[in-house]
């Protein structure tokens, strides 16, 4: 989906406008200088288009040196978005911080919608004229407290999007690879194995100044394209809000990548952050490689722990594919590329129908769905209906329990391989 990024110092608004345009009362709206949330994306819909929104004021800067951390907000928000949403307080005007955001976005490439907000009523319009000295075009006067002109904001932002989704380019162009794991893992250092120096190809913008954020990286014959790399590659540890950042970059990485490396320390215990990761991943469809790093540090006592912590924790992801690694040794880092591959063929494999009901029809004759309210019921019709990732449909008479739909998915994925890769199954009654 298109990202949308909403943008804005503390206090304008931004998550009265997320709740707004998402239409529920999710976001937290707090006054509370520093409140971070966990939240920061939401599908959102208008005029028939979906797109993701990422709200950036999950994380509010403090008051010393806030308009050059602002900035560096808007900064990661250019980065993940297709176009990013700038309020301000039209009731204040024009702050530092606002303009310290303007610089940034002016010279981004990519299209800005200014909302001009908290403009209640005919009167404070006028001051929303101020917001042009912004030099980011016109300023659009919107109430989000009580939805004025909301809808004439949706609009600009629906019109600024790109009109083919450009991450679904029809299967050309190298594939799209996200690197991601929680920080010193060793995103970096693995990074730097695979493109080596010379190796690597800068891919800048066409027509845009903003930094290269992908790399193509060349492996096993195949060029790579190794999305949000500069996220990577950036030291931004020390910053205020790094943590807010990474997890922001990381759902933005995912959310453009056809197959996610998901890195994690196999020398420390497997953590809650590990985990919401690898969850991100397989909740967004895409396919997914577990990278056991540092494997140079993990010997035979630290070997068996890891074992049950993957036995008892991904029991959720059992078709994650596994390789362990050193990227500091270089060890079975060769092993990633057929691991990614064998995923992204997994991930875009097609069950012919025919045989799909032809398999479908003889287990459900070898081990019948269980008797609901004293009927029986029947799978009457079943079809793929998508790949990337692999979607099936059934078309039942009757509902099939929990149990018996992890039944089919397992079989499903004994008989026609799907290893790598997420398969979502829908169930249809025709009564
Ligand atoms: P990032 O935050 O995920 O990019 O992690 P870095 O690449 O910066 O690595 C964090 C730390 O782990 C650094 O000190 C690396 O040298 C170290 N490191 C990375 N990979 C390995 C590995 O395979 N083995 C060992 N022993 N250390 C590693």
């Amino acid at each position: 989906l298109p990202v949308v990024a909403v943008v804005g110092r503390p206090n304008v608004g931004k998550s009265t406008l997320v709740n707004r345009i998402i239409g529920r009362r999710e976001a937290v709206v707090e006054d509370v200088p520093g409140v971070t949330r966990d939240r920061v994306t939401y599908e959102a819909s208008w005029g028939g288009r979906d797109f993701t929104l990422v709200d950036t004021g999950g994380w509010d800067p403090d008051a010393t040196g806030m308009a050059a951390r602002i900035a560096e907000q808007a900064r990661v928000a250019v980065e993940l978005a297709d176009v990013i949403l700038f309020v301000v307080d039209a009731t204040v005007g024009v702050t530092d911080a606002d303009e310290a955001v303007a610089r940034v976005l002016q010279r981004c490439g990519k299209p800005v919608i200014l909302a001009a907000n908290k403009v209640d009523d005919q009167r404070t319009e006028l001051e929303a004229h101020a917001l042009w000295s912004l030099g980011l075009g016109e300023p659009r006067p919107v109430s989000a407290l009580h939805g004025r002109s909301s809808g004439d904001l949706l609009d600009a932002v629906l019109e600024a999007l790109p009109q083919a989704p450009p991450r679904s380019e029809g299967g050309s162009g190298p594939r799209r690879v996200a690197l991601v794991g929680r920080p010193n893992v060793g995103k970096s250092s693995l990074l730097n194995r695979l493109a080596g120096e010379e190796r690597v190809l800068v891919d800048p913008m066409a027509g845009t100044t903003r930094d290269p954020v992908d790399e193509l990286i060349e492996l096993g014959g195949t060029t790579w394209r190794f999305v949000d790399t500069a996220g990577i590659r950036r030291r931004d540890r020390e910053l205020k809000g790094a943590d807010f950042y990474a997890a922001m970059r990381t759902r933005g990485a995912i959310e453009r990548s056809e197959v996610a490396i998901v890195l994690i320390d196999a020398s420390q215990p497997l953590t809650e952050q590990d985990l919401r990761i690898i969850s991100m991943v397989s909740e967004s469809g895409r396919c997914m490689v577990l990278a056991f790093n540092k494997w140079d540090l993990v010997d035979d006592e630290r070997r068996y722990y890891l074992e049950k912590e993957i036995d008892r924790q991904l029991v959720r992801v059992p078709w994650a594919l596994r390789v362990n690694i050193s990227a500091k040794t270089g060890r079975h880092v060769d092993r990633l590329v057929p691991a990614i591959e064998k995923a992204l063929a997994s991930w875009s494999t097609r069950v012919p129908t025919a045989r799909l009901n032809a398999f479908l029809n003889e287990l459900v004759a070898a081990t019948p769905p269980p008797v609901r309210g004293g009927k029986q019921p029947k799978i009457l019709f079943a079809t793929q209906a998508a790949a990337e990732p692999p979607k099936f449909v059934l078309f039942t008479s009757g509902f099939l329990e929990e149990t018996y739909r992890r039944f089919i998915e397992r079989r499903i994925r004994e008989e026609f391989g799907f290893e790598g890769s997420p398969i979502f199954i829908n169930m249809k009654i025709r009564e």
